[in-house]
């Protein structure tokens, strides 16, 4: 396939990349949803919304992030170049702003007053928290009281920048309960607000949109690999939750001569329950409002998934990415929890960069890609850095003294 018109082409006008996507919606979100793509359709050609996102990306997200050559990490691992293009230095520490930003400018452009989501570890929610304070929106974040038990800084973090929390008590007080609480809470307010969501899934047009805000990834990184080695990468690697940094850094390389690598958590295995590698042994099915590859059970409702990444264990996946599967662009694999942690100390360890868990799925992808020496250079994104996780980490492996 010629890629050269691919984002164009890709939604189309229903929202389907080839057989996946859509917007399945109840009738009353219907008009709300049919409002944010024709506003989003018409913003985004206008040379005032993109200069105002060029201007923010540049004096307050701090981009663009740089590329970097890991040369004491590709030493470890053989000949390979290892390369990581830095997110985890984006304002906020990871990728997740960029599409923040763009959903709130959206809002701001769309007179809406407030910005609606659910969140699971609370980094949607500070990113959305952080673009409401920005935009001087009201900002009203659900999440599972379990979720709050656990995840006390990022929930300071989103008082701090003026967020209400709603506490979700239903069901497993987890994600899937916070998702249907804020979907209820947007229904009920419309009008005022607008529903923000996290990654490259949910109804048309979140995939696209969340996609066009992440593409600055790959576009800053694709030039800047070109600028400092003269070629491009043989290979491109990132982690897949929803896949929104993914499909950031993929959107650039599609119609180049270079592999492309989506790495999903393999966790303590293959077990259901034990794992969120949703590609990798997914069906068809609809979730939240769109249709794609999902694990799930036999009546259909989703299988319980474990990461010991927060922010890769959802058991679906965005649709672009299912898409991309099918076509053969794309090569999904995976890498196990130990595999990760791994790689998160030998990480920071050779670099002095300590990235998040979820980024390490990709540098731990990258490094075996290295060990098994098939590839000359790897460009991986490094999608978020790992201070959210430290007391994780500590609890669990200590100073990783058995990775060195
Ligand atoms: C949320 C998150 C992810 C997973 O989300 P995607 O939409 O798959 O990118 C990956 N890395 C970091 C650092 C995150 O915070």
């Amino acid at each position: 396939m010629d890629f050269r018109t691919y984002v164009k082409d890709y939604p189309n006008k229903e929202g389907y990349f080839g057989e996946y996507g859509g917007a399945f919606l109840p009738p009353q979100l219907i008009p709300a949803f049919a409002e944010i793509t024709e506003a989003y359709q018409t913003i985004c050609h206008s040379s005032q919304f993109i200069s105002e996102l060029r201007r923010i990306r540049k004096e307050f997200q701090g981009r663009p992030t740089p590329v970097y050559h890991c040369e004491n990490l590709s030493r470890l691992c053989g000949s390979t170049q290892i390369y990581l293009k830095r997110e985890d230095l984006n304002h906020t520490g990871a990728h997740k702003l960029n599409h923040c930003m763009g959903e709130g400018l959206l809002a701001k452009f769309m007179g809406k007053k407030k910005l609606i989501a659910e969140t699971g570890a609370g980094q949607h929610g500070v990113a959305l928290a952080t673009a409401a304070a920005f935009f001087g929106l009201e900002c009203e974040i659900h999440m599972g009281e379990v979720d709050i038990a656990k995840q006390a800084p990022n929930v300071a973090r989103m008082k701090i920048l003026g967020a209400t929390v709603v506490p979700v008590t239903h069901g497993l007080k987890t994600l899937k309960e916070a998702v249907d609480s804020a979907f209820e809470a947007y229904m009920n307010q419309y009008q005022d607000s607008i529903y923000c969501i996290g990654s490259v899934v949910g109804p048309h047009p979140f995939p696209m949109m969340v996609r066009d805000f992440q593409a600055v990834v790959g576009i800053e990184a694709r030039e800047q690999f070109i600028d400092m080695t003269g070629n491009l990468p043989d290979a491109i690697v990132a982690c897949v939750g929803g896949g929104s940094n993914a499909t950031g850094l993929f959107g650039a390389f599609l119609n180049d001569p270079v592999d492309i690598y989506g790495v999903e958590p393999m966790g303590r295995g293959s077990d259901i329950g034990d794992h969120a590698a949703t590609l990798t042994f997914g069906k068809k099915g609809i979730l939240h409002g769109f249709e794609s590859i999902l694990l799930q059970e036999a009546d259909g409702s989703p299988s319980p998934v474990y990461s010991i990444a927060s922010g890769l264990d959802y058991p679906g996946v965005g649709p672009e990415h299912a898409f991309l599967r099918d076509l053969g662009r794309v090569t999904y694999g995976s890498v196990t929890d130990d595999e990760t942690v791994d790689a998160f100390f030998k990480l920071s360890r050779n670099e002095g960069i300590i990235p998040a868990i979820e980024s390490a799925h990709a540098v731990a992808y990258a490094m075996k890609m290295a060990r098994a020496g098939a590839v000359g250079s790897i460009l991986v994104n490094c999608s978020g850095r790992g201070d959210k996780d430290m007391d994780y980490i500590i609890e669990n492996y200590g100073f990783g003294d058995k990775y060195l």
